[in-house]
């Protein structure tokens, strides 16, 4: 079996990378385009000792990382950042040519942001500080440390974004790493080995395992040597995940699904509105912070389907390598049938299908937009992870608040309004971890993202990342302890 394969005129390694060395697993996974199809390569697929293997490495490596200066490491990640700019180009077609997402966006938004998460927090390492306190005199002193090896699994949709998401606070905050990407969508992770180790990454500070999380993945979370696991993906997964780490107490962060709401009021810029709820397709509808239940105020209810169905009608779909293209493929033909599965229930639980409702050739679904949904049923209920949205209606302001929450999920939410006092008296029911108004997407890394309920555990970002990533630790010191020791 070759050792790499080459995709889009770039060289990706498909082995594991652990310990600083290229190993090559027994068995392989076939790793496929959505744009096409089409059978990209063999990738290495991994195994328990791989993945304990892997676990060893980052524990060897650990100390001496641990160790080493805020200001050496920060350099280092710097050196990263600088890596994945000088490859912008070669990053942004892979991850198209993987995960079927658009080029456009990769090359001028997702790559430049995957630099930026190592500058950002390599920055923040070196402000992270807490100023000394005194009680009865004795002086407190909050230092964060390291927690130690530190396990990475991340989904799809955004491959090497959301891992350098995890990757980059890790590594500032001195732990090393075990990533594990998505067996959908494996190739950037390993680009980012090749990255790290050319920018003067020591050997076992970062380690990628490739393969199945169902092979692998328990291997990792219930190790007694990993201190940290931070995952984004599933419910289903996460509650696997939380079980197996349970018996070692190993702290999670946990960034799972959503089902936000668009709440639009009669006092809304419709044409805003209608922007903000059609640019819930992009990535073919895999977002987890997609606002994909849309709930219009009833007095501008048919005025804003007509706007936006007239906005919706001039999406392009198709190749999302074109510049053109707003919509690309679904990830796998798997994930198709399950949206479509979604929708045909929903049809015959007797929802109006407003615009799509159907496959079209090849690995993509047509935008579609669902009315007539009960708030109980499945399609207001249940993340689909597709370009499918429904749209409801309210009378009042606290129907709108009660639909919005009416849902196991509490990721994000979305508000469009003309009136700033009903944003904030709105936003301020809403159970979810970012609310925009008038706004959709705006993310800093310094602040806290996350998600309520089943959408999530803990929070990521700025500082919260580094309380994630590390062991707070006071040390309490008495004023006169130093003459009683001569
Ligand atoms: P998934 O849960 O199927 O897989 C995610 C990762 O978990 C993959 O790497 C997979 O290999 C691994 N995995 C699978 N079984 C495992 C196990 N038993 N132990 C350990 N790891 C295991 O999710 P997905 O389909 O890849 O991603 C889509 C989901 O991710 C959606 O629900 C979406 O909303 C969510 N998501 C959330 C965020 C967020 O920030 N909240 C961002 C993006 C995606």
């Amino acid at each position: 079996m070759p050792d790499h394969i080459t995709v889009a005129g770039v060289t990706v390694d498909t082995r594991q990378w652990i310990g600083g060395q290229r190993v090559a697993s027994a068995d392989t996974f076939t790793d496929l385009s959505p744009i096409d199809g089409s059978v990209l390569g063999e990738i290495s697929r991994g195994t328990p000792a791989e993945a304990a293997a892997a676990v060893a490495a980052a524990k060897a490596a650990f100390p001496a990382w641990a160790a080493t200066p805020r200001a050496e490491r920060a350099r280092i990640m710097h050196a990263v950042a600088d890596g994945v700019e000088k490859r912008i180009e070669e990053l942004a077609i892979v991850e198209t040519t993987d995960n079927g997402a658009l080029l456009r966006s990769h090359r001028r938004g997702v790559m430049p942001r995957v630099a930026h998460n190592f500058r950002f927090f390599a920055d923040w390492l070196l402000k992270l500080d807490h100023e000394d306190f005194e009680t009865r005199d004795h002086t407190n002193h909050v230092s964060w440390d390291p927690a130690g090896p530190s396990v990475l699994i991340t989904p799809w949709n955004a491959p090497l974004m959301l891992a350098t998401w995890k990757v980059a606070p890790a590594l500032a905050a001195g732990n090393t790493v075990i990533l594990k990407p998505a067996e959908w969508s494996p190739l950037t992770a390993s680009l980012l080995a090749d990255i790290a180790a050319q920018a003067g990454l020591p050997a076992g500070v970062l380690n990628v395992v490739q393969g199945y999380g169902a092979e692998i993945g328990d291997t990792l979370t219930s190790h007694p040597d990993v201190r940290r696991i931070s995952f984004t993906g599933s419910v289903p997964t996460a509650r696997r995940i939380a079980a197996s780490a349970a018996p070692n107490l190993t702290p999670l962060s946990l960034e799972l699904g959503g089902k936000s709401p668009l709440l639009v009021f009669a006092d809304a810029d419709l044409d805003l509105a209608v922007d903000l709820a059609v640019e819930q397709y992009d990535n073919a509808g895999q977002v987890c912070l997609a606002a994909t239940r849309i709930l219009v105020e009833q007095p501008v209810a048919e005025e804003f389907t007509r706007r936006f169905v007239e906005k919706a009608a001039r999406l392009q779909q198709g190749d999302p390598r074109e510049e053109a293209t707003d919509i690309g493929p679904n990830i796998h033909p798997r994930q198709l049938e399950k949206i479509d599965g979604f929708v045909q229930r929903a049809v015959g639980a007797g929802a109006r299908v407003v615009i799509g409702g159907h496959r079209k050739e090849g690995q993509y679904y047509a935008p579609t937009l669902l009315t007539d949904v009960a708030q109980d049923s499945e399609i207001v209920q249940k993340e689909v992870f597709g370009p499918v949205l429904t749209l409801q209606t309210f009378a009042t302001e606290e129907e709108a608040v009660h639909l919005a929450n009416g849902t196991r999920f509490g990721l994000a939410a979305t508000l469009a309004t003309g009136d700033q006092e009903r944003a904030e008296r709105v936003s301020a029911q809403l159970v979810a971890g970012t609310v925009w108004v008038n706004c959709f997407f705006v993310r800093d890394l310094q602040a806290p993202f996350g998600g309520s309920r089943l959408s999530g555990v803990g929070r990521e970002g700025g500082t919260w990342s580094f309380d994630f990533y590390c062991d707070l630790k006071n040390t309490v010191t008495a004023p006169n302890g130093w003459k009683n020791h001569g």
